[in-house]
Order: C-alpha cells, then sequence, then structure tokens
C-alpha cells in the first residue's frame, strides 16, 4: 500500500505537470499513417502485456498449479484483447476514410457542377447581351443614312429604345442575382397604387409585343376596377422586376395565345399572376425552376441566363411573400406570387 501511496504521489508531482505534452504527443501520434498507428499499438499493447501480466497473476496467486492454469487463460484473453483492438483501429480508420472519400466526391461533383453552369452561363450571357447589341448597332447605322422614310425611322427608334431597356434588364438582373448570392438583399418600402404599377409595366411591354416580337400573342392585363385606387406598402424596384422576370419569360416562352398580367386582393394579401399560353413546364422540372441557373427547353431556345425565377424567388421570399407555379406543357404556364399588404 504505501509502495502505491509513493507512485501516486511520484505521478502526480514529476508527471502531471508533464501532461500538456500528451496533446501534442496524440496529435503527433494521429498524423502519423493508420499502419504505422496499427503496428504501434500492437506492439505497444503487447510489450505491457508480456511486462505486467505475469505481476499481475502473482498478486491473485502463487500456485505453481493454478499460474500454469491462468497463464492459458492470459495466453486466450491476448488474443481476444488484440483482435477487438485491431477490429476497433481497423474500423475506425475504414470509417474515416469512407467519409473523406465520400466528401472529396460530393466536393468534385459540385466542382463540376459549378464548372458546367458557369460555362452553360457564360454562353448564355454572351448570347443574350449580343442580340440586343447587334439590334442597337444594327439599326443606329441604319438611322445614319438620310433616305429613310419617317415611318421606318420611328421603327427603328423603337427596336433601339426596346433593345437597350432589354439589355438593361439583363444587367439589372446579373448585379440582383450577385447581390443575393452574397446575402446583400435589401428592401425599400414604400406605399404604391397597385393598378398604377401594372399600368406602367403593360404599357412597358406592348410596344415589344406589337413592334418587336414577331409573334401572334395578345398581352393583356386583368385590373380589378373596383380597386383601381387599391394600395399596398413594398419594395417598388423588387415588385416590379419580378412581374417584369414573368412577362419577359412569359413573352420568350410563348409563342401564340396571350399572356395575362394582374392581381386579385385580399385585406391582407395581394396575389399577382402572369398567365400564358407557351410551351408549360413539365411538372418533374417545376420544383427546380426557381434555383438559380436551371433552365427547362433551353436547347430549343438558346436563350436566358437561367437566373430570372431565382431573382423572383429571393425578392418575393426577402418581402415576405411565396411563389408557385401551375403549368401543363403544350398549354401554359400561370406564376402567382402573394405579398403582404402592408409591412
Ligand atoms: P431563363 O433565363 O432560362 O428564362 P429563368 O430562371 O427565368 O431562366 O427560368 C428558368 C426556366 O424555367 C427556363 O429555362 C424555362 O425553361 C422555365 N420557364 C420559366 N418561365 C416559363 C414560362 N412562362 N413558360 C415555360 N417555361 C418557363
Amino acid at each position: 500500500l504505501f509502495c502505491l501511496l509513493f507512485k501516486i504521489i511520484i505521478f502526480k508531482v514529476a508527471l502531471l505537470p508533464k501532461l500538456h505534452h500528451l496533446s501534442k504527443i496524440r496529435s503527433t501520434y494521429l498524423n502519423l499513417p493508420p499502419e504505422i498507428r496499427t503496428t504501434g499499438l500492437y506492439l505497444l499493447f503487447g510489450f505491457l502485456w508480456i511486462l505486467f501480466s505475469d505481476k499481475a497473476v502473482l498478486i491473485f496467486t502463487r500456485d505453481p498449479v493454478a499460474m500454469n492454469t491462468l497463464s492459458t487463460f492470459k495466453g486466450w484473453f491476448y488474443v481476444c484483447v488484440t483482435a477487438v483492438l485491431l477490429y476497433l483501429l481497423l474500423r475506425r480508420d475504414t470509417v474515416r476514410n469512407t467519409k473523406y472519400t465520400n466528401e472529396l466526391k460530393k466536393a468534385k461533383e459540385t466542382a463540376e457542377a459549378a464548372d458546367n453552369f458557369k460555362t452553360k452561363f457564360l454562353a448564355n450571357i454572351s448570347h443574350d447581351l449580343r442580340t440586343p447589341m447587334n439590334a442597337i448597332i444594327g439599326f443606329s447605322e441604319l438611322l445614319q443614312r438620310s433616305d429613310i422614310p419617317e415611318q421606318k425611322r420611328d421603327t427603328y427608334l423603337v427596336f433601339i429604345n426596346e433593345k437597350s431597356k432589354e439589355l438593361l434588364h439583363l444587367f439589372n438582373n446579373l448585379i440582383e442575382s450577385s447581390k443575393i448570392h452574397e446575402g446583400q438583399l435589401v428592401a425599400v418600402y414604400d406605399t404604391i397604387n397597385i393598378s398604377n404599377l401594372f399600368e406602367r409595366i403593360y404599357n412597358s411591354h406592348i410596344s415589344v409585343v406589337k413592334f418587336i416580337l414577331n409573334k401572334d400573342i395578345k398581352l393583356k392585363c386583368e385590373l380589378d376596377c373596383e380597386n383601381s385606387s387599391a394600395t399596398m406598402v413594398t419594395d417598388v424596384v423588387k415588385l416590379e422586376q419580378i412581374i417584369n422576370n414573368l412577362v419577359y419569360n412569359a413573352l420568350k416562352y410563348t409563342q401564340e395565345g396571350e399572356i395575362c398580367l394582374g392581381f386579385s386582393l385580399s385585406d391582407t394579401v395581394v396575389t399577382f399572376f402572369v398567365k400564358d399560353t407557351g410551351i408549360g413546364i413539365p411538372e418533374s422540372e417545376q420544383p427546380f425552376i426557381f434555383d438559380r441557373f436551371r433552365q427547362v427547353n433551353v436547347d430549343d431556345l438558346k436563350s436566358g441566363a437561367g437566373i430570372g425565377l431565382s431573382i423572383c424567388k429571393a425578392f418575393v421570399e426577402v418581402l415576405g411573400g411565396k411563389i408557385w407555379v401551375e403549368s401543363k406543357p403544350g398549354i401554359g404556364s400561370t406564376f402567382y406570387f402573394t405579398l403582404p399588404r402592408v409591412h
């Protein structure tokens, strides 16, 4: 007992202050290759067993026959414990390796997807920039000629104006998309007249339908006459951009028929909608179209940056609402979103 007490005191006085070295030893140990760690632990356990197991037996008995029997059990015990120890060590390394491999695989897939998106995005953006730019350059060159009739001159000016608006719309979307990505969305609230806003949006798109698009499309605005003075408190710039994005899409994905925009009111909520008779969206794709860079049917149309709907979703959510789509391929789509009437 005296001897044991002495050892405890020695341990406390001499070894305890050095315990902080243990964490260093542990990290050095963990940095070793797994096969060296496993072999090292196996050897350490073996040495300790050989050094101390006989002494442990002597604590219980000094009878030679009993000691002989105990040595046999000692051997079995050693084999079983080392087997369990090896199993645990190997399993821990395998689990850790599988985890690292899965993480690496995921990181690789994410990097590849991001790379694909980037390539597709750049190709689409350069197409979307070049088309209106070429139109603006082409029509402004035509305007420089002196022999152009007055009526044609006006049409060219409408083209230049609309194509410039298209470019501005694209730049706005790109800027807002990067703001969303950086988490810098801020809403600026104001009281607005909803019908006035719709009239403005309708007027800004009607000349595109009439003069620019070579499609048989009717643009309609369903305004609630009883509620022409209805107001709401919201961020008008964001609301306008949401509706514009939806109308731009409706115009892009509809060949003929009609596009209708409007809203319905309750005491607390405004429900906006943009309805078209376009190509529609397959049901399987509908849950994903609000994701950034997610595009359907792009091969046919070769246009769009794939960010319009993700911006709509982020804006609607920052303004406290919800957005969703109801669509049938070949029949058309209706995009709905709700916003609270007061902030
Ligand atoms: P894009 O720039 O490709 O239009 P969006 O984020 O605006 O990107 O839209 C994502 C995808 O949703 C589009 O690629 C298109 O396939 C589909 N989509 C959006 N609006 C409509 C619509 N009105 N009719 C049919 N498909 C649509």
